[in-house]
């Protein structure tokens, strides 16, 4: 198993230079602006995580790993609306099995109520925070616009006294939902709109799923977020580029609640999937409209729905390398995350014989009733994963596509006068064939040839066709669930009204499929190659005892080439 992972992870790993976040927290380290290294991930538990979460989760984990320091968890839960504790189960779910490792580092932002309110009595204090009693409505057109300087609520030059009573009010619930709020007193002049007197608490009776009824004023998250980072001394505060030009607010919050040696906001471009459907908001309209099977359908990029469609964390980590990290906004395929599964599972997972779309082959001079064990290897290229014995009779099932009446040229599989070579088997020659009623092939004759058998050294003649097969009599009938976008990608992601393009062929569900007997007992989880059929994965949700359910992971073939 030790080769098989070095082998996987080499491949991403080669020498590639430091990207622009490794040298900033490497000068910062040089500089002594920092004695230590701390990142965080950061999540809204207001939904389930997704692919372009793995990115981050796993840039500010390594972040920490690489340069010695810590990684924290924090939940960013200071918004009561939408959050619910099952988002913040799943979420901690996820990060663990990417590896991320928080050890006893698990925060909530929700926590810090106290102190985000003494920072806002400070601020009042020191005449940079107020009270307004303007609508939402009026907030707005005071602020102005990217080319015309906001307007001064009348409630700016409130006095300090005035200012703490008010707020004193708001927070003993004397103040209705949206009548006041707490701004920041900065620059309603400034070309940046985000420091025109962002609003910092606002009133909102709710209850919150951490404190209840504690607080009926809320923290914003331009006041909340660098606050949080800086009461965890976070050093490097990992974001993406929408936060840019928030980062003079980050900054001013910071230096104005007067943190020594406070955190750094750093952003990195989002990871964005071409055709595919990453959006917390979409996922979650694909969710309640019950055109998916919960956030963990297979066919989402959203980590549980990776994970039960047969994901590695391996896989996803080198598809985030491969990605890379920069400033600079681009969009990633996903044929290069097939490829990073199929790279991860090349070499360690068995492969055996499933036959999808069945057809009878019968060997009309193979003895009937008896059966014969085969030695089949696990994996060729991989020796250490041994060999196990296969049952091969006299009726078997092969592939329907691996037979045809009338062969194009170049077709080398089984046609009548063919002769081919069953894998880990023996040569059989086609000698006829039967249809049904509807002129469907029913069944395929053949005879075999005894001395033709599998590592028996044979070489008296070649095939060029090799096909696979099981045996009839003792193969267990299983399901297997295929998949495609979700989205369709001739059509683009988005319909003229802005509704998604579905692809209705996104999941296909064949009932009939035989595999080897062994492959009966698979457990939920365990992950295989199925000749010729790709990489498949035994449903956690939908598989029972002895009635295993296979998602296909992916395919063999591969479009993608990793560029040199
Ligand atoms: P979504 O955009 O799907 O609604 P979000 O940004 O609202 O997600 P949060 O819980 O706020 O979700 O995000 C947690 C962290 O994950 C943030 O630091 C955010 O910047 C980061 N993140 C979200 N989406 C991506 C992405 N596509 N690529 C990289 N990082 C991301
Ligand atoms: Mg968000």
């Amino acid at each position: 198993m030790e080769e098989i992972t070095t082998a996987v992870t080499e491949a991403a790993e080669e020498p590639v230079s430091k990207h622009f976040i490794e040298l900033a927290i490497e000068k910062d380290l040089a500089e002594g602006v920092y004695d230590h290294v701390t990142t965080r991930f950061p999540p809204e538990p207001n939904g389930y995580l997704h692919i372009g979460h793995a990115k981050s989760i796993i840039l500010n984990s390594t972040m920490a790993e690489q340069y010695h320091g810590t990684f924290n968890l924090r939940f960013d839960d200071t918004n009561p609306t939408k959050e619910k504790i099952e988002f913040v189960e799943s979420i901690k779910e996820d990060v663990a099995w990417l590896g991320a490792d928080w050890e006893d580092r698990l925060y909530f932002a929700s926590s810090y109520f106290e102190e985000m309110y003494e920072k806002a009595l400070l601020l009042i204090r020191k005449g940079k925070a107020y009270v307004c009693d303007l609508t939402a409505d009026e907030i707005r057109e005071y602020r102005g616009t990217l080319t015309e300087p906001g307007k001064e609520s009348p409630y700016r030059n409130r006095s300090v006294e005035e200012n703490l009573a008010l707020f004193e009010a708001m927070k003993n619930g004397e103040c209705e939902d949206g009548s006041r709020v707490l701004r920041a007193k900065i620059d309603m002049a400034s070309p940046n709109i985000n420091m025109r007197d962002p609003i910092i608490y606002r009133v909102a009776h709710m209850t919150h799923h951490n404190t209840g009824d504690a607080w009926c004023i809320y923290p914003m998250y331009d006041f909340a977020h660098p606050i949080e980072d800086a009461i965890e001394h976070v050093t490097h505060s990992l974001c993406t580029l929408e936060f840019e030009d928030h980062r003079p607010l980050y900054d001013w919050v910071v230096r104005e609640c007067e943190y020594e040696n406070p955190p750094r906001q750093i952003e990195f471009a989002k990871l964005y999937l071409k055709n595919v459907v990453t959006g917390k908001r979409y996922i979650k309209r694909l969710v309640e409209d019950g055109i998916v099977d919960g956030w963990d359908d297979p066919r989402l990029v959203s980590i549980s729905g990776l994970r039960r469609r047969g994901y590695t964390p391996e896989a996803i980590r080198m598809f985030v390398k491969l990605s890379g990290i920069s400033k600079a906004q681009s969009t990633s395929e996903m044929p290069m995350l097939e490829y990073c599964i199929r790279e991860d599972l090349k070499m360690k997972v068995k492969r055996q014989m499933a036959i999808l779309d069945p057809v009878k082959l019968v060997i009309d001079n193979y003895p009937e009733g008896q059966i014969e064990w085969l030695d089949a290897p696990n994996n060729m290229e991989n020796e250490a994963l041994g060999s196990r014995q296969i049952p091969f009779g006299r009726e078997l099932y092969i592939e329907r596509e691996d037979f045809m009446e009338e062969p194009p040229k170049k077709y080398f599989r089984l046609f009548p006068g063919n002769e081919v070579r069953l894998m880990n088997a023996y040569f059989v020659r086609c000698t006829g064939f039967e249809k049904d009623e509807e002129g469907k092939i029913s069944v395929i004759h053949c005879t075999y040839d005894p001395e033709t058998k599998s590592g028996s050294g044979f070489t008296g003649r070649k095939v060029k066709g090799t096909i696979h097969w099981v045996a009839a009599d003792t193969a267990k009938k299983v399901t297997v669930r295929l998949y495609e976008n979700i989205i369709d990608e001739e059509k683009g992601m988005f319909a003229e009204d802005g509704t998604l393009n579905l692809n209705p062929n996104s999941l296909v569900t064949l009932t009939e499929c035989y595999v080897e007997p062994e492959l009966g007992e698979a457990q939920p989880g365990d992950r295989f190659q199925f000749v010729r059929n790709g990489f498949f994965c035994v449903d956690t949700k939908d598989s029972r005892p002895g009635e295993p359910v296979f998602n296909r992971i992916v395919s063999l073939k591969s479009s993608f080439r990793l560029p040199k």
